[in-house]
C-alpha cells in the first residue's frame, strides 16, 4: 500500500535524442501543474518514468535492463512504472506481453493523458491488481503548443518546432513512433523564444526531426530560424537534425549570413553508395549530397560539417562500403556519428529486407570509418591551433573544475584554466586556441564581453 498522499514523487530517465530530452520537459512541466514533484533518486520515487528510444539498439537495450532492476524495487513496496516515448509507442505490444511491471504506457503524441494515467495506476494499486494504463494514439495535430516545458538549467534551450516525419527512410521508426510532419504556429515558437531569453538562456536550439522541413502559413525554416536569431538577448541559435532535401538557398544565406545562428551544419549522410541511398529511401544521390556540400562550402568556409553514417546496411557489399569510406575522406567531416545497422522492429527494413550483414562486418567498417573520421577531425582542431574563437561559456569542464567549458560557433568543445578569469556562464569569451585533440580545442581566454 502506500504509505503517503500526494505529492508523489516522480523518476525520469531519458535515453536517446535531445528531442526526448525535450519531451521529458514537456512531461515534467504537465506533471507539475498537476501537483507532482520530482526526485533524482530512484530509491525514492513513487513513479519511475523511463522516456524511451527506438532508434538505437544501446538505448533500447538499456531500458530492458532498467525494467530488469526495477523488478526489484517493485517487488519490496509499491511503485509505478510507465514507460514514455517512441519504445512505449513501437513496441507496446511486447511490453504488454512481457513486462509485467510496466504500469503506464503513453506514446509521444499522448503525454496529456499521461498524469490522469498515473493518479489512476496510484488508486488502482491502492485497491489491488493493478490494469495497464495505455496511451498510444498518433496525433496529425499535437504540438504541445501551450505547454511551457520544465527547462534544466543551463544555458541553451530546447524549442521543438516541429514534430513527426513524413520521410520514411526504411531504417527509421520515427514515422511510426511519431507520426507525420506538422509545425508549430512561428509566432508561439517566437514567443518562446522571447520568454526563455527572459529567463537567462543564451542559446536556443530549434529541434525537429527533420527541422528544416518545417513549414506554416507561408514561412519556411528559414524565415523561423531567422526571426528566432532576432529575438534580443538570445547570443545563438542552433537547428538539429536537418534532412539534406531541405536545404534552399534561402536557408544557406540565413546560416552563413547572420551573426547569431551557428555555423554549424549536421548533415546526416547514411551511406555513400546511391544503390543503398536507395535502398535506405534518403532521396538524394551521392552526386545530389556532395553538389550540396559544395555549395555550403561555396557560401562560407567558416561553416562546420558533421554528420551520420550507418555501416552494413541491408546488403551492403565492401565496394559499397568503400564508397562511403570514400565521400567521408572527400568531405572531411569535422566530427561523425558512427554506428552499427541495427534492424528496428516495424521499419520498412525490417519488413522487406534482409539484415545479412553479418555483425562481425559491420564492426570492422563502423572501425575503419571512425578510425578515419578521428584523423580528420584531430587534423581539422589542429588547424585551428593559433586561431581566436568566440566561445559561449557553458561551466565547469568535465574533468576538472579549475577549467571552463564552452562551444565554438562550429560547436567544437573547447576548454581553458579558469586561471583569474571573471567570465560566467553564458557569457560570449575570445579563446585563442594553442592545443587540441580529436574532440577538443584547447586554449587560453582573451577577454570577456
Ligand atoms: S528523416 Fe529519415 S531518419 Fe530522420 S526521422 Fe525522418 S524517417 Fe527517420
Amino acid at each position: 500500500m502506500y504509505e503517503k498522499r500526494a505529492p508523489y514523487q516522480v523518476h525520469i530517465e531519458t535515453f536517446g535524442c535531445q528531442m526526448n530530452e525535450y519531451d521529458t520537459e514537456l512531461v515534467r512541466a504537465l506533471l507539475k501543474a498537476r501537483g507532482f514533484t520530482f526526485t533524482d533518486d530512484r530509491e525514492r520515487a513513487d513513479v519511475v518514468l523511463m522516456n524511451t528510444c527506438a532508434i538505437r539498439e544501446h538505448a533500447h537495450n538499456k531500458v530492458y535492463g532498467h525494467l530488469a532492476d526495477l523488478k526489484t524495487l517493485k517487488r519490496q513496496r509499491n511503485l509505478v512504472v510507465g514507460v514514455l516515448g517512441c519504445m512505449a509507442q513501437n513496441l507496446k505490444q511486447d511490453l504488454i506481453d512481457h513486462e509485467s511491471i510496466v504500469d503506464v504506457l503513453v506514446g509521444p503524441d499522448s503525454y496529456r493523458r499521461l498524469p490522469d494515467l498515473i493518479v489512476q495506476a496510484i488508486e488502482s494499486q491502492e485497491k489491488g491488481p493493478t490494469r495497464k494504463g495505455l496511451a498510444v494514439d498518433l496525433s496529425e495535430y499535437e504540438t504541445y503548443e501551450d505547454i511551457l516545458p520544465e527547462r534544466a538549467e543551463g544555458i541553451n534551450a530546447w524549442i521543438a518546432v516541429m514534430r513527426g516525419c513524413d520521410n520514411f527512410c526504411t531504417f527509421c521508426v520515427v514515422p511510426y513512433t511519431r507520426g507525420r510532419e506538422r509545425s508549430r504556429d512561428p509566432q508561439g515558437i517566437v514567443r518562446e523564444t522571447q520568454h526563455v531569453a527572459s529567463q537567462g538562456y543564451k542559446q536556443v536550439t530549434l529541434l525537429g526531426q527533420n527541422v528544416n522541413s518545417y513549414r506554416y502559413d507561408g514561412w519556411d525554416f528559414s524565415r523561423l530560424i531567422t526571426a528566432v536569431a532576432e529575438v534580443p538577448g538570445i547570443e545563438r541559435v542552433r537547428f538539429t537534425s536537418p534532412h539534406p532535401k531541405d536545404f534552399p538557398p534561402s536557408l544557406l544565406d540565413a546560416v552563413a549570413g547572420h551573426p547569431k545562428i551557428c555555423k554549424h551544419i549536421h548533415l546526416p549522410l547514411q551511406a555513400g553508395n546511391d544503390r543503398i541511398l536507395q535502398l535506405m529511401n534518403r532521396t538524394y544521390t551521392r552526386n545530389e549530397y556532395l553538389a550540396l556540400v559544395e555549395k555550403i562550402r561555396r557560401r562560407s568556409s567558416d561553416i562546420t560539417l558533421t554528420t551520420d553514417l550507418i555501416c552494413g546496411f541491408s546488403t551492403e557489399s565492401e565496394e559499397e562500403f568503400l564508397d562511403t569510406y570514400e565521400i567521408v575522406r572527400e568531405v572531411g567531416y569535422h566530427a561523425a556519428f558512427i554506428f552499427k545497422y541495427s534492424e528496428r522492429k516495424h521499419t520498412i527494413a525490417a519488413r522487406k529486407y534482409l539484415d545479412d550483414v553479418p555483425d562481425k562486418i559491420k564492426a570492422d567498417r563502423v572501425t575503419r570509418l571512425v578510425d578515419l573520421q578521428k584523423g580528420t577531425s584531430l587534423k581539422k582542431n589542429r588547424g585551428m591551433v593559433g586561431r581566436t574563437v568566440q566561445v559561449l561559456v557553458e561551466g565547469d569542464a568535465k574533468k576538472s573544475s579549475a577549467q571552463w567549458m564552452g562551444r565554438s560557433d562550429g560547436n567544437i568543445t573547447v576548454v581553458w584554466e579558469k586561471g583569474g578569469s571573471t567570465v560566467r556562464p553564458g557569457d560570449l569569451v575570445g579563446v585563442r586556441i594553442t592545443d587540441a585533440s580529436v574532440t577538443t580545442l584547447f586554449g587560453k581566454e582573451l577577454a570577456s564581453r
